[in-house]
């Protein structure tokens, strides 16, 4: 081992040899990769080797086909046998309702690109001659499954890697991390110290405690998981060549043909954590005993589905530890706040992403940037909340318990909440709020009618929908007040704020008084943000954008080195308050202020300090519901007192307060996009239309090029508003959008548009598609629909009521 080394690789499972195989494929060989014991000594070792494409994330599947798709290459330039088997793999719904549910699934994964296509239970047992079709409904088939040799894949990566210059250091720990003053890192190991620029965290189970070591601290759990591997059976002895693999969803078991017999592993109800500190150093390639006790609810289950497994024998158990995010998914990329350190851990489907962590995360070291939309493995989607042992306990048993749980749309999980509230939430809950939740803070989703008000779990419209209808309905025709808890909220000051922001934003920047939105981009031209900007004096700007993304946003801000005179600092859990709008919310805003508010002195798009009842607050002129509207800003201490004010003062003229299903409704009604649907990583200010607030002529910002480049050249994409003929469901979110065969578009959002009475999707259209304006396919809840492209936003085109630009009396009409 050298002294220093550009990048070191904490960890030799699948996910750290895949991390150093692809930085060395983009170039970066000055790579070691240094492992306590041997290659596989994790959880890589024992591991059942099964992978597939599907994750409730689009883009993470995404990164899942790509990483399928890398063992033929891997193999090949290794020269070392994966034992792939790409088998594929079925499905199995044992209900009604998980058979809508997996023909909703079908229309999404062929969305994906995928041929998966539906079986009767008859046929998936010609595919598995040990099933017993009885009791199911039908099952999907996806192509896109198998599974190969762990052993094997990780050491063609190590060799593939080798090959290219990277260094591997077995038998040799690493003890400390120490940052640097001048931002590389001294990493001590048992064999001496080595010093680098970028060290990379693929500790796998011991994840959690090297992150300490680097004073991060990883919301990571370990908890045991079984599998068996049964001797020989006849019926699949007999079977030539690959049998595809099986989940029997309301079954919590999957199955594999492992040589002449099966591997049956099971996802239990009533899972235990191992330890939330990470392993034991002392911790080898041990497993733990198996607990045939506890999980024989489920294997019960698996003998009746598979019924020759009663008189079959075990040839052995493998009961081994494995990691786990309160959502499942990885933790990927650099930590906010400690420079050169990257997480690629908290892979609990290694051989499903293992070359999506390693191709993003050396893209992400060369260049800056991920190269994909990968917010649904990003570290940053955690904030520190999420890592207390008890919130990380009952979150992960519960995302254990429910691996293959069937999930609706509208179903609100109990695990770990409410965890943050806001100084309202009580007064929420009297007033029958039901809650969602947003990076740990619950935020309401509608008011209920009454206590005992029930939602049902369900794949179509639900029963709270009336409810949400006369809450859009309230903000149509008198005002509704939203709590804004759920934005996040940065000041910029200094002497140079302006000139800083001037580079970090795309869109001009407001004079002082005023606002304006402003998408922020990556060097690629793509959307980083889509913050506002509100100038409340020369040198003090607020940004606004989304709650969840406050690490995400600190990290990038913190990247764009902000020079010693800007200041740059999260007051987001400082500050809070309510978006009032709708007709009647410049009288409720009169009762409250001796301020003049009026269309002349607060025009649309501007912010002011003022009193607004018994507190000083930022108001600014605007909404995202269409209407004329206020968000008015207060310190904590006083939103709670601002609520009951705010209600005292808006009664007479019919307040009522809404929550984040009604601002979907009404949002859609107008084609308003928001982040994490409309904007994302991925899109553009061409394709989402953001372009029009990108202010070209204004000199250089980040991303300008790109963006030039692509105003020149036109979008591929292009954001439209669908009318659907929805029947009993809405769209949501990621469905195909088909003319006959062909894909040409992909659903971002949808909702009932309550006041106009339409079913309403946003969605990136092809833009020969757009223009075209053909009648198009969307698959709702797996059924065809049809859908048109509406030329305008059906409630109030040309936004007048926003802008309160009224037809002056006795006007031409
Ligand atoms: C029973 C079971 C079955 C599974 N089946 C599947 C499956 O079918 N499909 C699937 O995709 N996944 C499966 N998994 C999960 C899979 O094993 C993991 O997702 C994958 O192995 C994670 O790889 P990793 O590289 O992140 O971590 P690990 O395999 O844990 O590797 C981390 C490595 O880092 C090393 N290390 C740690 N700390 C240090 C240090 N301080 N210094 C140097 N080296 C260090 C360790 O020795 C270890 O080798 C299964 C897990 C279990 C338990």
């Amino acid at each position: 081992m050298r002294d220093r080394y550009e990048v070191v690789v904490i960890g030799g499972g699948i996910v750290g040899v895949s991390v150093a195989y692809h930085l060395a494929a983009r170039g970066i060989t000055d790579v070691v990769l240094i492992e306590r014991r041997q290659l596989t000594a994790g959880s890589t070792w024992h591991a059942a080797g099964g992978f597939h494409a599907i994750n409730a994330d689009t883009r993470v599947a995404e990164l899942m086909h790509y990483t399928i798709g890398m063992y033929p290459t891997i193999e090949q330039e290794s020269g070392q046998s994966v034992g792939l088997h790409l088998s594929g793999g079925l499905e199995l719904a044992g209900t009604e309702e998980r058979w809508r549910w997996l023909r909703s699934e079908l229309a999404w994964v062929r969305t994906q690109g995928t041929d998966a296509y539906l079986v009767t239970p008859e046929e998936a047992a010609e595919m598995v001659p040990i099933l017993d079709p009885s009791g199911f409904v039908g099952a999907l088939f996806d192509p896109q499954e198998g599974n190969l040799d762990p052993n094997g894949a990780t050491q063609a990566y190590a060799i593939a890697a080798r090959r290219r210059g990277v260094e591997i250091v077995e038998h040799d720990r690493v003890t400390g991390l120490t940052p640097l003053s001048n931002g590389e890192w001294r990493v001590d190991t048992e064999q001496g110290p080595v010093g680098c620029a970028h060290v990379v965290n693929a500790a796998g189970l011991w994840a959690r405690r090297v992150g300490r070591m680097a004073g991060v601290d990883h919301p990571i759990a370990l908890m045991p998981h079984h599998f068996l591997v049964t001797e020989d059976i006849p019926a699949i002895a007999a079977i030539a060549g690959d049998m595809a693999a099986v989940t029997d969803l309301e079954g919590f078991t999957y199955l594999q043909k492992e040589g002449n017999g099966v591997l049956l592993g099971v996802y239990e109800q009533n899972p235990r954590h191992w330890t939330t500190d990470g392993a034991p150093w002392d911790y080898g390639m041990d497993l733990f005993p198996e607990e045939v006790d506890r999980i024989m609810p489920e294997l019960s289950i698996g003998f009746e589905r598979f019924p020759v497994l009663a008189e079959t024998g075990i040839r052995r158990w493998v009961h081994g530890a494995m990691t786990f995010t309160p959502d499942g998914n990885p933790l990927v990329g650099p930590v906010e706040g400690i420079a050169n350190y990257w997480a690629a851990s908290g892979c609990m489907a290694g051989f499903s992403q293992c070359a999506g962590i390693g191709v993003a995360v050396a893209n992400w070291i060369v260049d800056g940037d991920p190269g994909y939309d990968v917010f649904g493995m990003d570290v940053t989607r955690f904030g520190p909340y999420a890592t207390s042992d008890r919130y990380l306990r009952e979150t992960t048993r519960q995302f254990y318990a429910r691996r293959f749980v069937m999930a609706y749309p509208n179903e609100e999980l109990p695990a770990g909440r409410p965890l943050k509230t806001t100084p309202c939430y009580d007064a929420f809950a009297a007033a029958n709020a039901r809650f969602s939740v947003n990076w740990g803070l619950e935020v309401p989703l509608y008011f209920a009618p009454s206590s005992d008000f029930e939602e049902t779990d369900t794949l179509g419209r639900s029963n709270a929908e009336p409810v949400v209808a006369e809450e859009v309905e309230a903000v149509r025709i008198a005002a509704g007040a939203y709590e804004i808890a759920q934005y996040a909220r940065y000041e910029v000051t200094g002497s140079d704020a302006e000139a800083w922001l001037d580079r970090l934003v795309a869109s001009r920047i407001p004079d002082v008084g005023r606002i304006r939105l402003a998408p922020m981009l990556n060097h690629r031209g793509h959307l980083m943000g889509d913050l506002s900007v509100s100038r409340l004096d020369e040198r003090r700007f607020w940004l606004t954008g989304s709650y969840y993304l406050q690490d995400f946003h600190m990290r990038w801000f913190r990247q764009q080195l902000p020079p010693d005179g800007v200041d740059v600092r999260n007051v987001t859990e400082d500050r809070m308050g309510f978006s009032v709008s709708g007709p009647e919310s410049r009288s409720i805003l009169e009762g409250l202020s001796s301020d003049d508010v009026s269309n002349e002195t607060l025009p649309f798009m501007a912010v002011r300090e003022m009193d607004v009842g018994s507190a000083r607050a930022v108001v600014g002129r605007i909404s995202l519901t269409g209407e004329l509207g206020y968000e008015i800003v207060v310190p904590n201490a006083h939103h709670r007192r601002l609520l009951d004010e705010l209600r005292e003062a808006g009664a007479p003229h019919g307040l009522r307060l809404i929550g984040d299903r009604a601002l979907d409704s009404l949002r859609l009604e107008k084609g308003y996009g928001i982040w994490s649907a409309e904007y994302r990583q991925d899109c553009t200010p061409g394709m989402s239309g953001l372009d029009r607030y990108v202010a070209f002529d204004k000199g250089d910002f980040i991303g300008r090029e790109a963006a030039l480049a692509e105003r020149d050249r036109g979008a591929a994409w292009r954001l439209v508003l669908l009318d659907v003929d929805a029947a009993d469901a809405d769209a949501s979110t990621d469905e195909g959008i088909w003319i006959g065969d062909r894909r040409v578009g992909m659903v971002t959002s949808g909702a009932y548009g309550h006041h106009v009475n339409q079913s309403l999707a946003l969605a990136y259209l092809k833009t020969d598609v757009a223009e075209a304006a053909p009648e198009l396919t969307v698959f709702v809840v797996g059924e065809e629909r049809t859908a048109r492209i509406l030329p305008e936003p059906p409630f109030d085109p040309k936004g007048e009521r926003l802008r309160e630009v009224l037809p002056v009396a006795g006007s031409a009409a």
